[in-house]
């Protein structure tokens, strides 16, 4: 089964300051498998923010279909869903979506065990006691037991966006889109997070992850996909991407990256 799937999603941004329309996402079209892990790369502005925004909903694109766990939730045409779905049907799919964005975006003014409970308690109505205990057993996992307690401007970097994977997952994601989760923190900060999406990966977690980590990439994916000017231009296995791309422009990011 596809976790996620999109086939030919296409967006152009109007342009700001007497710019041109420019067209972000060029007909993309790419499948996760259930329990796979696919890492985006790409250079800046090549549309991988754009991409994971738009497969939760985040940003809307123009056309073309939008798929989760197999069924078929928008089909875009001129910028407008022709998909007869309910509401309802929407965003309980959508649910099954977390996301983990570069700069943690956690709540300032609530602890880390709230932060982590917020979602399950408002969204998905669990009661509070249930959701707190949930909560210490998540943060537990993603090596925080001591920090529950903790304001986010009392952590490092890397416990804020530990904190900011444990709040996706108490919401029980079938799929975790990652994008660029450890480009803002200090070097020494990186390893403890990726460490964790390892783990995740490991346990079977579905994931799609927008990463400059090239050796993340290498050791983790199992697929690889290029993305360049809002297009796809290479998908393959690590190793054959890495030592031998078949596309020029990817050899070219490669080799500015490595
Ligand atoms: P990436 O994540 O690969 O760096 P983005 O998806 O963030 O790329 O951006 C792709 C392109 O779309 C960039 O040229 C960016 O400037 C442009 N863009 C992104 N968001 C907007 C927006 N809200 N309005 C206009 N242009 C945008
Ligand atoms: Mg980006």
């Amino acid at each position: 089964m596809s976790m996620i799937k999109t086939v030919d999603a296409c967006k152009t941004f109007q342009g700001k300051q007497g710019r041109g329309p420019l067209a972000v996402l060029k007909n993309v079209s790419l499948a996760v498998e259930q329990g796979e892990v696919v890492c985006i790369i790409g250079p800046s502005g090549a549309g991988k923010s754009t991409y994971l925004r738009s497969l939760n909903r985040l940003e809307k694109i123009d056309s073309g279909k939008i798929y989760i766990e197999d069924k078929l939730l928008f089909d875009c045409r001129g910028g407008v869903n022709t998909h007869g779905i309910s509401h309802q049907e929407l965003n309980k799919s959508l649910l099954e979506v977390g996301m983990v964005f570069q700069n943690f975006n956690l709540f300032p003014h609530k602890t880390a065990i709230e932060n982590v409970m917020l979602a399950p308690v408002h969204v998905r109505r669990v009661p509070p006691d249930q959701a707190r205990e949930k909560a210490r057993v998540i943060l537990g996992r993603v090596g925080l037991d001591d920090k529950m307690d903790a304001y986010p401007g009392q952590l490092s970097g890397g416990q804020q966006q530990r904190v900011a994977i444990a709040r996706a997952l108490a919401m029980e994601p079938r799929i975790m889109l990652f994008d660029e989760p450890t480009s803002a923190l200090d070097p020494e900060l990186v390893g403890e997070v990726l460490t964790v999406m390892k783990g995740l990966a490991q346990a079977g977690m579905t994931m799609l992850v927008v990463t400059h980590e090239m050796g993340f990439a290498r050791e983790v994916a199992d697929r690889v996909v290029f993305m360049f000017e809002g297009a796809i231009l290479e998908t393959g296995k690590p190793d054959l991407i890495f030592s031998s791309p078949s596309n020029d422009r990817t050899r070219q990011f490669l080799q500015s990256v490595l």
